[in-house]
């Protein structure tokens, strides 16, 4: 009789192990599975907001290949946004211009990529070649 009380005890413990364990494990398995659609939620968004034509990419680096006085240029990003393409781009120009010569060189990486993508908004930062400063 004590004997079958004492497995009785012993298997109700167990079972409650293995229940606490499975209520753990289930609620990893859920919260894993919202985070995983939550992901693929902000992907899918991003893909949208980041949908570019497949031509601006080149249009843009076209217009910076023309440009005298880009020595290099990195971190282009194009962005379209209903009608509007936002252009992201760090170029480096040779360390020695003055300012007025760095302004000259930005306006017309923005002219030019404005001639080629409409109604985009053009962002440049310029860096002197030699440094990486970001
Ligand atoms: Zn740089």
């Amino acid at each position: 009789m004590g004997k079958e009380k004492n497995r009785v005890a012993l298997i109700s413990v167990f079972a409650a192990i293995f229940l606490t364990a499975f209520k753990l494990t289930i609620g990893a398995v859920i919260r894993s599975l919202g985070l995983f659609s939550e992901s693929l939620g902000k992907r899918a968004t991003n893909v949208l907001l980041d949908r570019v034509p497949e031509d601006s990419l080149a249009k843009v680096e076209e217009v910076l290949k023309s440009i005298h006085g880009i020595t290099r240029y990195h971190d282009l990003r194009i962005r379209e946004s209903g009608a509007d393409t936002f252009v992201d781009i760090k170029i480096h120009v040779k360390a020695d211009l003055t300012i007025q010569q760095v302004h000259k060189i930005c306006n017309q990486v923005e002219d030019e990529v404005r001639k080629v993508i409409k109604r985009s908004d053009v962002f440049v930062h310029a860096e002197p070649e030699g440094k990486h400063t970001f």
